[in-house]
């Protein structure tokens, strides 16, 4: 049986405006496993049952090692074996570092990446392992075969520029109107930025981008992807920015809906 594991990667080293996303693994696990809820994926499968759903606690970071690699082993232990993992961030920037554990995994490889924004920059402000910069390592060290983005709004010119060199397939959120079917031929990973959603869902994030999508469309793409999901991440989750705990309580709907659809084969 294939099973999922929950990783709190609790880093926020290269959050370039605020600081606060190494604090959402906690609350998220907190809103998931409240008994405010129940297990259940709204695809009927039953997280709650034993051996389904694993919590493999938080990565460890120490001061000799170089947190990238602390991050990439920690994930590897876990998908090496054919494990399925959903990361909890951390700040945007941990992709990178849990992509190239996937990679070493699966020699063909996709990633469908929900944000408002590209993080496609060359660097930012200097930093080249930015959160605002993740997709163009893992684009320039070919540790994606494709990367399809989703509910941009935000994408600057540079940015525009690092899609065509990099062959980038951008679905922006103004071309948004009907839900996209997307369907990959290789195994695929989901990226899953909390601002992709609109402020009005998900307040708690670092950069509040307006015009955003609902986790009701979130969750049909989710459900409605077509191919083999290997694992996932949820990002950007800032409880310091969080009203009333709602952003941790959309993030833990959607970790359900993403887990339910790990362990569903093919689309629903
Ligand atoms: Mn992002
Ligand atoms: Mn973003």
């Amino acid at each position: 049986m294939i099973r999922v594991h929950i990783l709190g990667v609790p880093n926020d080293d290269n959050s370039s405006f605020l600081k606060g996303a190494a604090e959402a693994p906690s609350n998220i696990r907190a809103e998931l496993f409240s008994s405010a809820y129940n297990m259940w994926t709204e695809t009927g499968v039953n997280l709650g049952e034993p051996g389904v759903l694993n919590d493999a606690g938080d990565v460890e970071f120490n001061r000799s090692e170089d947190a990238w690699d602390v991050i990439e082993s920690s994930v590897f232990e876990l998908v090496r074996i054919g494990d399925r993992v959903i990361s909890l961030g951390g700040d945007h920037a941990i992709t990178h570092p849990v992509v190239k554990a996937f990679r070493h995994k699966y020699p063909r490889f996709g990633t469908l990446h929900f944000d408002a924004h590209p993080d496609i920059y060359h660097e930012f402000e200097g930093n080249p392992r930015s959160h605002a910069s993740p997709f163009a390592r893992i684009m320039e060290e070919k540790l994606a075969d494709r990367l399809v983005q989703v509910g941009i709004r935000a994408a600057t010119g540079h940015q525009r520029e690092q899609w065509s060199r990099f062959g980038v397939e951008a679905i922006e959120m103004r071309d948004l109107k009907d839900m996209p079917k997307i369907r990959f031929e290789t195994p695929i990973y989901v990226s899953l930025d909390m601002d992709a959603l609109d402020p009005a869902y998900a307040p708690g994030v670092s950069h509040r981008e307006p015009g955003g999508m609902s986790p009701r469309q979130v969750i049909n793409i989710i459900q409605a992807l077509e191919g083999t999901v290997v694992g996932a991440d949820i990002v950007e989750y800032n409880p310091r920015q969080d009203i009333s705990n709602i952003t941790a309580t959309v993030a833990a709907k959607l970790l359900k809906e993403l887990a339910g659809r790990i362990l569903c084969r093919g689309a629903l």
